[in-house]
């Protein structure tokens, strides 16, 4: 649930009036005001994170005959990108830390691989420094997966101000939204170009249309639709400027929960790691199954019966038909996912939750586990988390 301000709802109407309705002038001030916020040379604002994925794997030449390392517990457009260009999508473990396994990584390389996509999970930076250097000695490129990551940061600088090139996602569930839309990020002149003309159907534009006109354009490569509109950009011009204070109700949010629930054996709560700060895109719990009677898909039905929405991010990319089938994955490739799986469910957080929300999800995740817990626990449960 997005918050959206009487500045972004102005600005969207000055679009309007003014006539820009797709790139223009507000797109090139988002993307300026965005590289800046992150770090970065360049950012390049498109319609999509799953359109930013598929431009950075096409602006590095990755297609048939190529593999592309992606974690399985991901959103599916981290991998369907891979196969709309005829690549190798190849699925390794998480730890867990639900992040990419960077040995899980190194085992997966081969001869063929081009490119590995990382994903931020959560809103809370993967093993990057690993990531970076065991591509780096493998000669292997990085595009991460920021799109629950706007904001967060991983030794005190922004996800997108290193590696090769990153893509991040303004969908209204995500850090910061701009309706539908996305970006990516680089440092490298020359990519940057790269996917910018990939961005509007390859179009080169050179000193000679300067001086007879913008008709004048030549096409080397077919290239995509997707450039973001500057309605879009006008959205999130604003929400950039409310990022911070987004992420820190996000913390916020997060701290209200972990307060709440560090008594409770039966869950594995999520927590900041040296150097890598949460931005709590998600607050996903494990429960532990030692501990608890409790099934994952029973909690979140009752947790529905009181009202509270939850969800599962994610249903392992190797268990969807598409991608078991035609990859045949042997039974024991990601056993931490598999693991985990059926033990993961992410509570509702967004920052335009008030401390009555959280309180009424609190005090409803108690009540779930202590009538799943025999009557002595569930009354040390309740004596020790009131
Ligand atoms: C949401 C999401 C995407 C896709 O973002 P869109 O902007 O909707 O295309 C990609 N990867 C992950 C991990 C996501 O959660």
């Amino acid at each position: 649930m997005p918050y959206i301000g009487d500045e972004e709802i102005a600005e969207v109407i000055d679009s309007l009036r003014n006539g820009f309705l797709t790139a223009g002038p507000k797109v090139k001030i988002f993307e300026a005001q965005f590289a800046d916020f992150i770090g970065t040379k360049h950012a390049i604002a498109v319609n999509s994170c799953t359109a930013a994925l598929e431009l950075a794997l096409a602006a590095l030449d990755i297609g048939p005959g190529d593999e592309v390392i992606v974690p399985t517990l991901t959103f599916c457009a981290t991998a369907n990108v891979v196969e709309h260009r005829r690549a190798t999508t190849v699925l390794v473990d998480v730890g867990e830390d639900l992040q990419i396994d960077a040995e899980a990584v190194e085992r997966a390389i081969s001869h063929k691989t081009r490119a590995v996509i990382p994903v931020h999970y959560g809103g809370q930076a993967c093993d990057l420094k690993s990531v970076l250097q065991l591509a780096n000695r493998k000669g292997v490129a990085v595009i991460q997966d920021a799109a629950h990551s706007v904001g967060t940061e991983y030794d005190q600088r922004k996800i997108g101000a290193d590696g090769l090139v990153t893509a991040f996602s303004f969908y209204p569930s995500k850090n910061m939204t701009t309706g539908e839309g996305g970006m990516l990020t680089t440092s490298d002149n020359r990519l940057a170009e790269r996917l910018r003309v990939l961005s509007l159907h390859g179009i080169r534009r050179d000193s000679a249309s300067k001086e007879i006109g913008p008709w004048l354009y030549e096409i080397y490569e077919p290239g995509y639709k997707a450039k973001m509109t500057d309605l879009q950009a006008s959205i999130g011009i604003h929400q950039l400027r409310r990022l911070e204070g987004f992420i820190s109700r996000r913390r916020e949010i997060a701290q209200i929960y972990s307060d709440a629930f560090k008594n409770l054996p039966e869950l594995v709560l999520p927590v900041d790691l040296p150097g890598r700060p949460h931005a709590y895109h998600l607050y996903t719990v494990r429960i532990v199954a030692e501990r608890c009677r409790l099934q994952r898909d029973t909690f979140i039905q009752q947790l529905k019966k009181a009202g509270i929405g939850s969800s599962v991010h994610f249903i392992p990319l190797h268990r969807h038909p598409y991608y078991r089938d035609k990859y045949e994955y042997p039974a024991t490739s990601f056993p931490v996912a598999e693991a985990f799986f059926p033990k993961i469910l992410s509570l509702p957080l967004y920052p335009k939750m008030s401390d009555g929300d959280v309180l009424r999800v609190i005090s409803a995740v108690r009540d779930i586990i202590c009538a799943a817990q025999n009557a002595r626990h569930c009354s040390s449960v309740q004596r020790r988390t009131s």
